[in-house]
């Protein structure tokens, strides 16, 4: 795949230009010249050929040569709320998010959970969205909402098809979920590493939510949450499989 570069100004004419890290990274990681072609994109779900035109220490021209929508996105609006973990974890977490597929991550405040984030953290994970959305050739971000307590979320989420939430021996082994494919989002929830309290596993029922036991072995919030994301996609399928 060629290089791709994020545009964080929607690219409507011509011309994009690109400053910050993503002209860091023209410049000093892939050490393009004017002349290079790379792969832009804004966004919006369209995926642009580009030439660099010009080639400062802090912001590069491109000529746009063509625009295509290219569709890497899963057939369903797949949802991860997760009391994320501390540290590099958080990042990882993100990055392989961006992978699966999952259009919103929504971070949880839970009774027992640890880290949680605010403005700063949000925005630094933004960045590590792009940087996997370059990488994993998504034309769109994943969004990352700001946290929200498990009781508020748990019931305003009402409008999702499908609703799961990981919780040790608490359900049906994960090999007998079965997904209904439908119009709605599908929304996971993963807790923190102390889990969910039983107050939280109440309101869950309470909602709608299914538990899901991902079997005898205690998983990492991380591992949990690649695991309910990868679960889902399988179960769902696609329209035209
Ligand atoms: N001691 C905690 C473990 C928390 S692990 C407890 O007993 O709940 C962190 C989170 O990952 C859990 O809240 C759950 O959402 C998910 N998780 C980890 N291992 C799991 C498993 N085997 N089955 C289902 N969910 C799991």
């Amino acid at each position: 795949m060629a290089h791709r570069f994020f545009s964080d100004r929607p690219i409507v004419g011509a011309v994009a230009r690109l400053g910050g890290a993503e002209a860091h990274h023209l410049l000093h990681v892939i050490r393009a010249t004017t002349g290079s072609r790379v792969v832009l994109f804004d966004g919006s779900g369209d995926e642009f050929t580009a030439e660099i035109t010009e080639l400062g220490r802090s912001e590069a021209v491109l000529a746009i040569t063509g625009r295509t929508t290219v569709d890497r996105e899963l057939p369903f609006q797949l949802l991860l709320a997760v009391a994320l973990p501390k540290g590099d974890r958080q990042r990882w977490l993100v990055e392989k998010a961006v992978e699966l597929g999952i259009r919103r991550l929504v971070p949880l405040v839970t009774a027992r959970g640890v880290a949680q984030p605010g403005d700063s953290t949000i925005q630094r994970l933004q960045r590590a969205v792009i940087e996997a959305s370059k990488q994993s050739g998504r034309n769109r971000l994943m969004e990352i909402s700001a946290a929200q307590e498990w009781a508020h979320f748990a019931k305003s989420c009402q409008h999702a098809q499908t609703r799961l939430i990981a919780h040790p021996s608490g359900g049906p082994p994960a090999s007998r979920v079965r997904i209904q494919p439908g119009p709605g989002p599908i929304a996971v929830a993963v807790g923190p590493e102390g889990g969910f309290s039983d107050e939280e596993i109440e309101i869950a029922d309470h909602c709608g939510w299914r538990r899901v036991d991902l079997g005898p072995r205690i998983l990492r919030v991380e591992t949990a949450a690649l695991a309910m994301a990868t679960l889902v996609s399988l179960a769902a399928g696609s329209p035209d499989a």
